[in-house]
């Protein structure tokens, strides 16, 4: 397996001991009901992993983590993956709210809210998106109000996990609106049993169902001040850190998911028989198998590697982590569907899972920032790169032949393009 090279003993043993828990300990039914819309949020799947210690593995052991680095965290995520977007969604969001709770709030904040949640005890909820869009963060419209020891709060933000089943939310609002964009926004924690807090509408989504998915609405909601995550305006800065475990849960998650359609469609073909052989001698199966099983080892790989320069801090870090977004998600949704293709019809029907698998993995392409949205901080990081290196390596444009040909090496466009005939 990929992972014996790529994790040491302590994450093998970690991802074990997670492999037995989702193995053992979460019955299908909570799945089935998830899916059926029956379960709001899954409260009880939560409170287990906390139980556990297996919530927000990567923080210190004073505030409830297990201090452990971003490899042991995305090992443990795939085998969570395998139980779904959801439930991925649960385990995950610990990881990114406590991302901002754990790097930048008050002792208080931290005693309050970062250690229940890592027991399990509290449910949180990050709520960045708003109906007038997500993708532009900055473009953020709800405003909070700094009035003495308190901020008033008025707003909305849609597509918000656990919306409904939230203990409290982290919520991005605009304290400076004539500030610069990366000072304009603040990151303030809301208390979902506050007055004019509403979780008012719940979607009807094609997959990843059961997360408490709705709008949140802030009708002049007053906050006390201390319930600021870092700095006035410093918003920016907690997105950015926050984006980091928002992208690689996402990739983590994809990779159990991917693998969960993988095994199931793999053992299908294995048992099938069309034409008195089984489907697994087709090349035209088999060789679906292999391009699954390599595309889910490449993702890994680059998941992992993100989390190995995220943990030492290196600048490469934030394309490699969009990358593994969109790699990995990518990468899952394509699984997903040629495992639907490897097993037939019976794959488009419930009897088999891979059909909640196709509509769950839908999602993961969209969420924490669209993959276009990756491929637009890739290329900008990538530009940055290669053009700003102090100390590029070989120059391969000179190896061609005729490479002294300057006169045909024409970049300008002609003046009558851009000016007109
Ligand atoms: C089920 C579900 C759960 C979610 N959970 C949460 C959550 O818990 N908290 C939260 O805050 N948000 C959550 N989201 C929101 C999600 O992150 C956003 O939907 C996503 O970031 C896209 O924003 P948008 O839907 O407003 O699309 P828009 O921003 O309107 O984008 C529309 C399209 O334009 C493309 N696009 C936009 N700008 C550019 C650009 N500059 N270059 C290229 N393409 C561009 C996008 O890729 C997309 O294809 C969730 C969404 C869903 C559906």
């Amino acid at each position: 397996m990929l992972q014996d090279v790529l994790l040491n003993d302590e994450e093998r043993k970690l991802k074990q001991e997670v492999r037995e828990f989702v193995k053992n300990e979460v019955p299908s039914d909570l799945l089935k009901k998830m899916d059926r819309d029956e379960i709001t949020y899954p409260k009880e799947f939560v409170e287990a992993l906390g139980k556990r210690n297996l919530l927000g593995l990567r923080f210190s052991k004073k505030y409830g983590g297990r201090g452990l680095p971003w490899t042991a965290e995305i090992a443990a995520h795939e085998e969570i993956g395998v139980l779904g977007m959801a439930l991925g969604c649960a385990f995950a969001m610990p990881s990114i709210v406590g991302e901002a709770l754990h790097g930048f709030a008050s002792e208080e904040l931290k005693e309050k809210f970062l250690k229940p949640m890592l027991k399990g005890e509290l449910v949180s909820a990050e709520a960045l998106t708003e109906p007038r869009g997500g993708s532009d963060f900055f473009g953020a419209t709800t405003v909070a109000k700094l009035d003495g020891d308190h901020f008033m709060v008025k707003g909305q933000k849609r597509f918000v996990v656990a919306a409904s089943g939230a203990d409290f939310f982290v919520v991005y609002c605009k304290t400076n609106p004539e500030g610069n964009p990366r000072e304009r926004i603040s990151l303030i924690l809301i208390e979902a049993d506050r007055e004019g807090v509403e979780a008012k509408h719940l979607y009807n989504l094609l997959g990843t169902r059961g997360g408490g998915t709705g709008r949140l609405i802030f009708k002049d909601v007053r906050v006390p001040a201390s319930n600021l995550i870092g700095q006035l305006n410093q918003g920016a800065l907690i997105f950015n850190s926050m984006m980091v475990p928002e992208r690689l849960t996402s990739a983590g998650g994809a990779l159990g998911l991917a693998r969960a359609a993988l095994e199931v469609a793999t053992r299908y073909s294995n048992r099938r028989y069309t034409f008195g052989r089984k489907i697994r001698d087709y090349q035209a199966i088999s060789f679906k198998v292999a391009d699954g099983i390599t595309q889910l080892d490449a993702a890994r790989a680059i998941t992992h590697a993100a989390g190995k320069a995220a943990d030492e801090g290196l600048t490469s870090a934030r394309r490699l982590v969009s990358e593994a977004k969109k790699f990995a998600t990518d990468m899952c949704w394509e699984v997903c569907n040629q495992s639907m293709r490897i097993i037939g019809g019976i794959g488009y029907t419930n009897v088999f899972p891979i059909e909640k698998m196709v509509r769950d993995s839908r999602l993961a392409q969209i969420w924490t920032g669209t993959n276009e949205i990756m491929s637009l901080l890739i290329q900008h990081e990538y530009y940055k790169e290669l053009l700003n290196d102090p100390n590029p390596p070989r120059i391969s444009e000179e190896d061609a032949e005729e490479s002294h040909l300057e006169d045909e090496k024409v970049y300008e466009d002609d003046e009558m393009w851009t000016k007109g005939w």
